[in-house]
């Protein structure tokens, strides 16, 4: 078999722990199979490198932060080809670049646009063990890119498309896709499967168990993806086609998302195509808008609250000064201590009362929802940051997902 390995920060978190993955790739490889490697940085190292950043800026050049971000993962998959070498096996490091990731040019959450996989099929060919430095690639003009953070999930999930792998295990520091993290619940249950769909949304409502974007990717691409533990030979959870799934509950999970922002815009000028700019502003500077809530207008003006990612909000609030400048938008707010919470499954679809039972959940616990949004397949509150954790654990009680 064709297989590619991707082990998260915490699996090759400290030296002792890169030979425990060394020791487990090279089981694999003596199995028969070939096998690419794509590497986190060590866990922690990303972060202290941002920090390093913000010594010296609170808005650093994005493609400096791509050049800087980019060398942690260099680290793991040099030390992780050294150790495999050591142990008789041929191996070779790649970065982003050499293994043919090409992406655009938006710094620090690029787009893959293509692999070119030569470079890594010749060294298949020879035999060779590929460690990929995960979460790069290099932009149609030359330049180191970093593919968002978490984004090694989704350097993996690419190349076992590119190369065409029968199978992506996705190695980190819980046994498999739980009912909710694990971490918030101990009562979580492990999910033997789950559906493509469930765990984009699951994904990229705040499980970062895995990145949003590499599920999107493995949905498309068809690529069997296993989520399990480096640390034992437990069997992890397949994430699959909703066909083959045989037992669809209700609900699947619960997921909670603490790094948003809500955004409220006061006296917006009610007029068409007002919405149409500040949007399409917003969306050109990179920023992700999650829910939007309009209400009504009164003498000519209205009021617009939303919420994006807290790390989109110095982008949003330069695009929300330019048009309080104008005198478009009269009033602005920021509030950062907000969370979302979510809960998930295909189930909804042909069912009622899921939503109802999640609003009950909060009514008991006295938590004031401030804005909802649903989908065919998930509920979503904003609700206040500090009762986050109470929240998904009511959920899990609400829906019974122990049993
Ligand atoms: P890695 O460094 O290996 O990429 P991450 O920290 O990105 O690992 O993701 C693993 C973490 O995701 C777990 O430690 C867990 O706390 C969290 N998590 C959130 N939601 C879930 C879930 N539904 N199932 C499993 N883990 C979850
Ligand atoms: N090291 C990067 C991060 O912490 C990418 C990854 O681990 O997937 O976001
Ligand atoms: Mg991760």
């Amino acid at each position: 078999m064709l297989i590619v390995q991707k082990f998260g920060g915490t699996s090759v978190g400290d030296l002792e722990r890169i030979q425990n993955v060394a020791s487990r790739v090279s089981e694999t490889k003596k199995a028969g199979n070939d096998v690419v490697v794509v590497v986190s940085a060590m866990s922690g190292e990303t972060n202290k490198l941002v920090a390093y950043a913000e010594h010296f800026s609170s808005n650093p050049a994005r493609a400096e932060m791509d050049m800087l971000l980019s060398s942690g993962e260099r680290v793991t998959a040099s030390l992780l080809a050294i150790a495999l070498n050591e142990m008789g096996h041929e191996a070779i490091s790649m970065t982003g670049r050499k293994a043919g990731i090409v992406t655009d040019s938006l710094h620090t959450k690029a787009r893959i646009e293509e692999i070119n996989p030569t470079a890594m099929n010749e060294a298949l060919k020879e035999g060779k063990i590929i460690v990929v430095a995960g979460f790069q690639g290099v932009s149609t003009n030359g330049n180191v890119t970093t593919l968002g953070r978490g984004g090694s999930d989704l350097s993996a999930v690419a190349i076992a498309g590119a190369i065409k792998a029968d199978l992506c295990e996705i190695y980190t520091d819980v046994s498999g896709i739980f009912t909710t993290d694990p971490r918030i619940e101990p009562k979580a249950r492990k999910l033997t499967q789950i559906s493509y769909d469930e765990m984009l949304e699951l994904a990229s409502l705040g499980a970062k168990v895995l990145q949003n974007r590499s599920v999107e990717l493995a949905k498309k691409l068809n690529v069997n993806l296993v989520t399990r533990t480096s640390f034992s030979n437990e069997e992890g959870t397949l994430i699959t086609k909703e066909e083959n799934i045989m037992e669809k509950p209700l609900v699947s999970g619960i997921a909670l998302d603490k790094g948003q922002a809500r955004i409220s815009l006061m006296g917006v000028a009610d007029r068409p195509g007002i919405a149409s700019e500040i949007f399409n502003k917003l969306a050109k500077s990179g920023v992700n808008i999650d829910m939007i809530v309009q209400n009504k207008a009164h003498n000519g003006e209205t009021n617009i609250d939303f919420t994006i990612p807290s790390g989109d909000l110095n982008d949003a609030k330069l695009v929300v000064h330019s048009f309080v400048k104008d005198g478009d938008i009269k009033d602005e707010s920021y509030n950062e201590t907000i969370c979302k919470v979510s809960v998930v499954g295909v189930g909804m679809k042909s069912h009622t009362g899921v939503a109802a039972k999640a609003f009950s959940a909060m009514a008991k616990e006295n938590i004031n929802i401030n804005m909802i949004s649903t989908s065919e397949i998930k509920v979503s509150m904003v609700i206040d940051e500090k009762y986050g954790e109470l929240a998904v654990r009511s959920l899990h009680d609400a829906y019974e997902l122990e049993k």
